[in-house]
């Protein structure tokens, strides 16, 4: 059978048998089937973008591969199979592990990752929603190393599949519990703890397969689960859009407003109720800029509608 047929098939059988593990064991007992958002991340960024970004990225590495003559040596050509996947598997998580990390602590490179934490029910299904050009840059830096290095056709295939079905696996409502495999494997106890809406989480759990990177690096978040559990997750941005309907056009612009409009916003929160006159013309006045590293701060702690840096922010908890 066609292998593209089977990878297919394996997607759709973990999505169900997620589906109905989060019915039966869920984490947050209150999270619904379809809740905010579901059609916006089924059929916009799970049917649609994935299909135009597959298409986008192949096509950028036929390009790539008839650019070069890389492929022709093929490096890796005679490996078994599995071990291709593995060193892929391997390699791709730490590389994901350091751009995820650098996103959190950039401020324009935190616009194309907020769309993944918007949303307010982590389940099997919104681990897909990622800004398209996100997607596109780990996506083109994922496969193109397989192309050049002229790995096995079938890598590509299993290894999208994994990805795929351990995306959905992180983001599960499950309450499953991976023991001591924890400190190697990444699964919904860790990550969604980075999705918490928990200051103390935030910037921390940055891994994808391998909770290994989180534990080696110092940014492992693991509280006992006995006395602490995640309950609510998403922005604290409460103008980022949300919805069905035409939600995803707007969350892909929401990335590109301007940083003195974020700036505003932000002047606006911290200065409501004040007797004071708003500023004219939507100026900002000079006294309530933030500084690039305050706003960096704020950004990246997920507060562009609050003025309080970081620190600040830790400090109140
Ligand atoms: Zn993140
Ligand atoms: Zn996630």
């Amino acid at each position: 059978m066609n292998l593209q047929v089977i990878s297919l098939g394996i997607m759709t059988l973990s999505a169900l048998a997620m589906l109905l593990a989060e019915r039966r064991w869920p984490y947050n007992a209150d999270q619904q089937l379809f809740r905010e958002g579901f059609w916006t991340d089924f059929v916009g960024y799970c049917l649609l973008q994935s299909y135009a970004l597959g298409v986008v990225i192949t096509v950028l590495l036929f390009w790539l591969n008839a650019h070069t003559t890389w492929s022709a040596h093929s490096v890796i050509g005679s490996w078994p199979v599995w071990t291709q996947v593995l060193l892929f598997l391997v390699t791709h998580d730490l590389y994901i592990y350091c751009f995820h990390r650098f996103q959190h602590g950039n401020r324009f490179f935190w616009r194309l990752h907020e769309a993944h934490h918007s949303t307010p029910n982590v389940d099997w299904l919104s681990g897909v929603r990622s800004h398209s050009l996100e997607i596109l840059i780990n996506q083109t830096i994922e496969f193109a190393p397989m192309i050049l290095l002229g790995a096995s056709p079938e890598v590509p295939i299993i290894k999208g599949t994994i990805s795929a079905v351990w995306g959905m696996f992180i983001h599960a409502n499950i309450d499953i519990r991976l023991g001591f495999l924890q400190f190697v494997f990444n699964g919904p106890e860790m990550h969604r703890w980075h999705h918490a809406l928990d200051r103390e989480a935030y910037d921390m759990n940055f891994g994808t397969k391998f909770a290994l990177w989180d534990w080696l690096f110092g940014t492992a978040f693991f509280p006992d689960r006995k006395t602490r559990k995640a309950d609510a997750y998403g922005l604290e941005d409460k103008n980022f859009p949300l919805g069905n309907g035409t939600a995803y056009f707007k969350q892909h612009a929401y990335a590109f407003r301007s940083h003195a409009e974020t700036q505003q916003e932000m002047y606006d929160h911290a200065h409501a109720g004040d007797a004071a006159p708003a500023p004219a013309d939507g100026a900002v006045p000079s006294s309530a800029k933030l500084s690039d590293d305050a706003a960096d701060a704020a950004s990246r702690a997920k507060l562009p509608d609050d003025a309080a840096p970081r620190e600040a922010a830790r400090a109140e908890v």
